[in-house]
């Protein structure tokens, strides 16, 4: 028997509940979770605001990590501890807000050498997502030397995180945030200046003054359109996210005048080689990054208030769940 938070059809959606082994996936690995994540997508599947999860009754959870408890694959064997990211996994299969999962080898990987459950989901979706943000950059040529980079989002999962990452590797990060009260801690994130996200949620024109180098941008929407508008000839903006909406409003003309590119960023489908290749890029970061990041950790019977909390934009940092 172990307890997850279920979602239901009838109110209250979110429930936490009790389930015999035999109700969970008949898949072939057992994992007891020592620590998941709540992200963004997992609030929107908890509360009813977004159409992440279609079939109900439903466990959410894009990413936990845990021991394997018992394995029918030759891949993982009893005691392993492992890291679940991505996979349609919270959306389409059930997920890691619980205590013990049941899920599919090829979805695991194994976690990095000294790095703690808490360490593990302190990063989880948001610090897989903001490392492959800095790799799409640096793939696509972005270095310090070519001028500062803007993050929006900043005080979130991923933008925090992304902050920190720039940061280390010697850019000079801007972070924008809708929450003036967590300047100092951006400051300390490692961030050069911190902007009001109102200053880029008006409509602008289609080339502004040139000012990044290089952007991470986690809100979509028109303050995606104005950070295009104001990238340096040949920028790189990595476009993960849509806290300020999924449309874009904007024109050709920094593609075509300026040559900046956007680059997609995705965690969910990337492949087990990139997965393994970024985890052991986080696990090579300095300890200290993670005494600087904000950490919560509840148990199963907040999760459902934190996730509206979360969509009201209360939330600095990484939510994560003790679900012992
Ligand atoms: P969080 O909830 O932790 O952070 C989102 C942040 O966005 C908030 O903290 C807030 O930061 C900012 N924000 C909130 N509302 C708005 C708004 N209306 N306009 C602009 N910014 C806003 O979420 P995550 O960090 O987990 O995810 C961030 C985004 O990235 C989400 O859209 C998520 O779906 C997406 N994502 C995409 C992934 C992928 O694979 N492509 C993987 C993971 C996440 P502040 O107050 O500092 O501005």
């Amino acid at each position: 028997m172990s307890r997850a938070l279920m979602l239901h059809e009838d109110a209250p959606r979110a429930r936490v509940v009790e389930l015999e082994d035999n109700q969970l996936p008949d898949l072939p690995v057992t994992v007891d979770i020592e620590r998941s994540g709540l992200n963004y997508k997992d609030a929107l599947a908890i509360t009813g605001r977004g159409k992440i999860v279609r079939d109900l009754p439903f466990v959410p959870g894009i990413d936990l990590t845990g021991r394997v408890m018992s394995s029918e694959s030759p891949d993982h064997q009893v005691g392993d501890e492992v890291i679940l990211t991505g996979w349609g996994v919270g959306e389409r299969h059930w997920g890691g807000l619980a205590e013990r999962m049941r899920v599919k080898p090829e979805w695991l990987v194994a976690r990095p050498e000294g790095m703690s459950a808490e360490q593990a989901m302190a990063f989880g979706t948001a610090g897989l997502t903001a490392m492959l943000c800095v790799m799409r950059l640096e793939e696509a040529g972005l270095t310090p030397q070519q001028g500062p980079v803007i993050v929006t989002g900043a005080t979130g999962g991923v933008g925090s995180w992304a902050v920190q990452m720039l940061a280390e590797l010697g850019f000079e990060v801007h972070a924008v945030s809708g929450k003036a009260e967590q300047r100092n801690w951006l400051m300390s994130l490692g961030a050069y200046e911190v902007h009001l996200r109102s200053d880029f949620e008006a409509k602008g024109r289609p080339l502004e003054k040139s000012r990044w180098a290089g952007a991470v941008d986690t809100a979509g929407g028109q303050v995606l359109a104005n950070l295009l508008a104001q990238m340096h000839y040949d920028g790189k903006v990595a476009a993960v996210g849509l806290a300020a909406g999924a449309d874009l409003p904007t024109s050709v003309m920094p593609f075509i005048l300026r040559g900046v590119s956007l680059l997609g960023v995705d965690s969910v489908m990337i492949n087990a080689q990139r997965r393994q290749q970024v985890w052991q890029r986080l696990a090579s970061l300095p300890a200290n990054l993670h005494s600087r990041m904000q950490l919560e950790t509840v148990g199963l019977d907040a999760l459902a208030e934190r996730a509206e909390a979360m969509l009201d934009g209360t939330i600095s940092g990484r939510v994560l769940l003790d679900p012992s």
